[in-house]
């Protein structure tokens, strides 16, 4: 669009010199007349000379000056100066030259302003087509913009020792990377290459990532597309991107084609309710049939990536096609260190940082958030004025990418601190008091996000597996700023509300997802299908009968009751602390472990809680 903006004022600008250059070439010293005050000159015998070029009669007077008029055009001079009664023998006694009404400029001056004006009406004709067309082509001549390409020697290519973490992905990627460079050395000893590498994983776990460093260490091009610019209104065309990316693949072999978020093509065919539906068989059989149609070792190796596996048509997923699937784990603890390393390479940490710390208050967070962690904590020190990062930036920013800034502006009411204090106190206590609970790390009465305070609890190893008791132990928990609430003030808040939320969902999955009650024993209840209707991801298809519907209610209905008792209990339990660190929660308005646990006095129930015990 600005492209055509430029081009319009271009054009206008050389029309208005052209113009102004033609006007000031035609202005000569000749004054023009009418016709009839020039008759009467002759008649007069003031004028000596005529000149007659076409329809435009110049006259010479007796004193050297010139006139010009223009004449009708047909009727010859002599006609002409008769009608206006000019004498015969006055005419002929001046000399008159005839010329040829072919000289340049007379048909210039003719034609001129006619061409201009053609001109310019092609050139608004030309214009409108051009955008008319450009639109068109868009909508059916797409092809040429499928995908980009990412240079071979780009100057930020990204290598695998970017990319911490992740070493079984990197090692099968590396035969990959082998097969690009050497594709030789596998086709003679008949070796078939995978002809697909689906990459899967949470988001931030580095999948595109990874993606871009097999392309940087092989040295070939890289055609990079994500699978929603597939997705268009027009259906075919998805389709016939798929086709032209892959001519333009097979031409540069041999090369990588990665197609980021698959799932947004590859979902399921037949479910979906969505309106790009046929587009998106389309486009994603148009994907089936190119893989199909390149020989294994024609050398275009197509990775995808997603984070929703369990989406995916099964057809990508046969053999011959995304063969090699590749999971991405969430960092653990030395990954963590290892990609706090890579993301602060080049800031200035102070002397005495602990990154080995901080990817131990880190848990749960993917490459993505620990590179942000490292982002925020440089800005923070920026705006602090600070010549180098030290570790309460590092700190802070933990808070900040795991829930969102700080918002010390809420103003609280003194009611408000004293319920949120309360509240957060309660789930602390709990943790504290409950031997499998992660240790208290925090609690705060500051609102960040959309929460008016926080506790934050960190597991003090990464954990994969968990039995039901931890599990059990989390609902308290969960439940212990409801608790709280109850018991001190009588009364539920709406603060309690998300509170409520998850610990539902979790006794939910508990009792449906992971055979965790007795009464129901080990089944899954209710399949899980992927469906997009009016934006709701998940559709729970029923099937089990009402008798059994209940018996969940019942499952999961005890779960929770049970957890809130037992909360209660430990509050009941234990006023006379709580009372004491929601005063100091109060006035401080942050506690860190070490004050909390000097609050509080009562040896935690949890070994790793003690205070000698980091
Ligand atoms: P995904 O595609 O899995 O959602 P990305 O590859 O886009 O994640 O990751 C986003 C950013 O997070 C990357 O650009 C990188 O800076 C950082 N990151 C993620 N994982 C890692 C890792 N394992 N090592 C280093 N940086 C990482
Ligand atoms: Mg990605
Ligand atoms: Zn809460």
């Amino acid at each position: 669009m600005k492209q055509t903006v430029r081009n319009i004022i271009i054009f206008a600008v050389a029309m208005v010199i052209l113009g102004a250059i033609l006007a000031t070439t035609s202005l000569d010293t000749t004054k023009t007349t009418d016709i009839a005050t020039l008759a009467s000159d002759v008649q007069k015998g003031n004028v000596t000379n005529l000149v007659v070029s076409g329809d435009v009669i110049e006259a010479t007077y007796k004193d050297g000056s010139k006139a010009k008029a223009e004449k009708e055009p047909g009727d010859s001079i002599s006609t002409i100066f008769k009608n206006y009664g000019v004498d015969a023998d006055r005419m002929l006694a001046i000399p008159t030259e005839i010329k040829e009404a072919s000289g340049f400029n007379y048909w210039a001056s003719l034609l001129l302003p006619n061409i201009l004006t053609i001109l310019l009406l092609i050139g608004i004709m030309w214009f409108f087509f051009r955008q008319v067309q450009g639109q068109n082509n868009k909508a059916l001549s797409f092809g040429q913009g499928a995908g980009h390409e990412i240079s071979k020697d780009a100057k930020d290519k990204v290598m695998f020792k970017d990319v911490a973490g992740v070493r079984e992905a990197k090692h099968e990627l590396m035969e990959i990377v082998e097969f690009l460079k050497t594709p030789e050395k596998f086709s003679s000893f008949g070796a078939k290459i995978p002809k697909g590498v689906l990459l899967m994983g949470a988001p931030g776990t580095g999948k595109t990532l990874l993606a871009k460093a097999v392309a940087g260490e092989a040295g070939v091009p890289f055609y990079f597309m994500s699978g929603s610019e597939f997705v268009e209104m027009f259906v075919g065309v998805g389709a016939s991107r798929v086709r032209d990316l892959f001519a333009r693949a097979k031409k540069n072999a041999p090369c990588i084609v990665f197609v980021d978020e698959i799932d947004a093509v590859g979902r399921q065919r037949g479910s979906g309710l969505g309106g790009s539906h046929d587009e998106r068989e389309q486009t994603l059989n148009q994907i089936l049939v190119e893989m199909d149609g390149f020989e294994p070792n024609a050398g275009v190796i197509m990775i995808a990536a997603t984070n929703r596996p369990d989406v995916l048509d099964p057809a990508l997923l046969r053999p011959g096609r995304f063969d090699r699937r590749i999971m991405l784990d969430p960092p653990d603890i030395d990954d963590r260190e290892a990609i706090l390393k890579i993301h602060g390479k080049h800031k200035p940490l102070s002397k005495g940082v602990s990154l080995r710390k901080l990817a131990e208050r880190t848990p749960g967070f993917s490459g993505a958030d620990l590179m942000n962690l490292m982002n925020e904590a440089a800005i923070l020190a920026v705006r602090r004025g600070k010549t180098s990062i030290s570790e309460d930036e590092l700190l802070e920013s933990i808070e900040k990418v795991m829930l969102g800034p700080e918002r010390r502006s809420r103003v609280m009411n003194e009611n408000e601190r004293k319920i949120t204090a309360f509240h957060e106190v309660g789930h602390a206590l709990i943790a504290h008091m409950l031997p499998h609970a992660d240790p208290v790390q925090k609690i705060s009465i500051i609102s960040r996000g959309r929460a008016a305070g926080y506790t934050i609890k960190t597991p003090t190893e990464d954990r994969h597996m968990r039995a039901r008791e931890e599990y059990v132990e989390d609902l308290s928990v969960m439940l212990g700023g409801y608790a709280a609430e109850q018991i001190v003030f009588g009364d539920i808040t709406t603060g309690a509300s998300s509170d409520m939320r998850s610990a539902t969902q979790l006794a939910k999955d508990m009792v449906m997802q992971w055979g965790m009650s007795a009464a129901l024993g080990p089944r899954v209840y209710g399949e899980r299908e992927d469906m997009i209707f009016l934006g709701r991801n998940i559709h729970e298809n029923r099937d089990y009968s009402e008798k059994i519907a209940e018996k969940i209610d019942n499952e999961i209905d005890k779960l929770i009751t049970e957890a809130l008792e037992r909360a209660k209990q430990i509050i009941n339990d234990n006023r006379s602390a709580m009372n004491k660190v929601s005063e100091v929660l109060m006035e401080k308005e942050t506690l860190e472990r070490d004050a909390f646990l000097a609050a509080i006095e009562i040896p935690s129930a949890n070994p790793a809680n003690r205070p000698d015990n980091t």
